[in-house]
C-alpha cells in the first residue's frame, strides 16, 4: 500500500494511550512504550503502528524518516492559554520581585485591568500579527493544539474582536486552536462598582452574541475572591450553559472558595489553576468528572511557596492535566517542557505523569481527546521526534528542551512557519 510516510524504527515510541482515551490517577504512570517500531502516516492519520521490519514490508511511503536512536512523543496540548494582547508586563514582574502581591498590582491599576486598556485600542490585524508570532514559538517548543481565550476587551465589540483573531490563528496556522469566551476575566474599570450592571452586560449582550456567532466553544471566568464570587460565577456560567456553551472556571488559585465545587455543580469540562483547591474540592471534581487543569508556571511565575495538590488529585484517581497559562501578566511561559519540569519538581509528579497530563488528558480537557493527544491508530499524526536518550530527558533538561521536528496532521512543519 502507498503511504504519505513512514516513521522508521523508533529508537523509544511514547504512545501516552493506545486506546487514546485519558488516563487517571495511577494509569497516568503507564505510558505505553514500544521499542523499535515504526509508524504509517496516510491523509494525515495515524494508519498503523507496528514492528518495524514488519511495516517496511507493508508499505511504500512517499516520505521516510528514520527514528533511530530518536524518541517520539505526541505533540503537546497547550488547554489553557491567553494569547491575545498588546503589550507586556515586564514592570510588574519586577514589582512583583520587590515584594508587591498579584492582588496589589491589580488594585493598582496594573494587572489585566492595563492589558485591557491597549487591547480594546488595538486593531484586528495587529493582534493578530502579534498573536501569530507568540504561538509560532509555542509550536517550535512543541505545542500542536492549543486553547486560546478572549478576556482582554471585556465589551461586546472587543471580545468579538479576540475571538475574531483566535479564528483567523486557527485558519491561517498548521495548529488546531480551540476558542475560548472570558467576557469575564474582570470587572471593567467603568462597572468596578456596579458588577450586577457589567453581569447583566454578560448575560444579555456579549454571550448571546458570542453564541449567535458560534466563535468560541467555552465559557470561563475568573473566580476568586477580588473578581467573581461564586453567586455571580453561577449566574454567568448557567447563562453560557443555556445557550450552548462549553464551561471552564479559573477556581482556587489564590483561595480556596469553593470554585472546585461550583465547576463540580455545573459539570464544567475542566477547573483550571486549582492551586489552593481543598479534599472536599477534590472530592467534588471526581464525582462529576470535571478535568484539573493546573498551571504551574503561573504560581512560579508569582514566587508562589506552594502548588496545587497534585498528588492528592492522582490520589484521588483524578486524570490531571498541565497548561502554560500563557499571559503577558502573571505567567510569561510558552514552554509545556518547561511546566513539566516545574510539575516534576514542585508537584512531584513523575516525567510519566507529566507527559499524560500535557498529551492526552489535556486534550480531555479541550474535548479533543478523540481526535489528538496520542498516537494511537485513528488519530491525527501529531507528532514530536526528540533527539534525546528517553522521554524522562525533556523535564529533566530544565527551560531548554524543545523537539527536533514537529510534525502535525502528518506535515513536517519548518520555521518560521
Ligand atoms: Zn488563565
Amino acid at each position: 500500500m502507498t503511504i504519505d510516510l513512514l516513521i522508521t524504527d523508533v529508537g523509544e515510541l511514547v504512545c501516552v494511550s493506545f486506546a487514546g482515551k485519558p488516563k487517571s490517577g495511577k494509569d497516568m504512570s503507564n505510558i505505553e512504550i514500544l521499542l523499535h517500531h515504526s509508524i504509517a502516516i496516510n491523509q494525515g492519520q495515524i494508519i498503523d503502528i507496528g514492528p518495524a521490519d514488519l511495516l517496511s514490508a507493508k508499505y511504500q511511503p512517499s516520505h521516510k524518516i528514520d527514528a533511530r536512536y530518536k524518541v517520539i512523543t505526541p505533540g503537546f496540548v497547550d488547554p489553557h492559554t491567553h494569547p491575545i494582547f498588546v503589550h507586556t508586563r515586564e514592570s510588574e514582574f519586577e514589582m512583583r520581585i520587590l515584594g508587591k502581591t498579584y492582588v496589589e498590582i491589580s488594585q493598582s491599576g496594573g494587572g489585566i485591568l492595563s492589558t485591557i486598556i491597549t487591547t480594546r485600542d488595538a486593531s484586528e490585524d495587529r493582534l493578530l500579527s502579534l498573536a501569530k508570532a507568540r504561538i509560532e514559538k509555542m509550536i517550535m517548543q512543541g505545542t500542536t493544539t492549543l486553547e486560546a481565550k478572549s478576556g482582554y476587551g471585556l465589551t461586546t465589540e472587543s471580545e468579538l474582536k479576540q475571538l475574531n483573531v483566535i479564528k483567523q490563528l486557527a485558519d491561517e496556522l498548521p495548529i488546531d486552536i480551540i476558542p475560548t469566551f472570558m467576557g469575564a476575566h474582570e470587572f471593567p474599570e467603568e462597572f468596578k462598582h456596579d458588577h450586577q450592571a457589567y453581569i447583566d452586560i454578560l448575560c444579555d449582550r456579549m454571550l448571546p452574541a458570542v453564541a449567535e456567532q458560534g466563535i468560541a466553544k467555552y465559557c470561563d471566568i475568573f473566580t476568586e475572591a477580588h473578581v467573581y464570587n461564586l453567586e455571580e460565577s453561577r449566574i454567568v456560567l448557567t447563562k453560557a450553559k443555556e445557550l450552548g456553551l462549553k464551561l471552564k472556571m479559573h477556581a482556587d488559585e489564590i483561595e480556596p472558595m469553593g470554585g472546585a465545587e461550583l465547576a463540580a455543580e455545573l459539570k464544567c469540562t475542566s477547573a483550571d489553576h486549582l492551586g489552593k483547591t481543598s479534599a472536599a474540592g477534590i472530592k467534588a471534581l471526581k464525582e462529576a468528572g470535571v478535568i484539573p487543569v493546573l498551571l504551574p508556571a503561573t504560581l512560579f511565575s508569582l514566587a508562589s511557596k506552594t502548588y496545587a495538590p497534585a498528588r492528592d488529585m492522582i490520589n484521588a484517581d483524578l486524570p490531571v492535566a498541565l497548561a502554560t497559562d500563557f499571559n503577558p501578566g502573571s505567567c510569561n511561559c510558552d514552554s509545556v517542557p518547561f511546566v513539566m519540569t516545574l510539575s516534576c519538581l514542585q508537584m512531584k509528579m513523575t516525567p510519566a505523569e507529566a507527559l499524560t497530563a500535557c498529551t492526552i488528558n489535556a486534550a480531555a480537557a479541550i474535548d479533543m481527546d478523540d481526535k489528538v493527544g496520542s498516537i494511537s491508530i485513528g488519530k491525527q499524526a501529531d507528532l514530536l521526534i526528540w533527539d534525546i536518550p528517553s522521554y524522562k530527558y525533556i523535564p529533566y533538561h530544565i527551560g531548554s528542551s524543545s523537539p527536533e521536528t514537529v510534525i502535525k496532521n502528518g506535515k513536517v512543519l519548518s520555521f518560521p512557519l
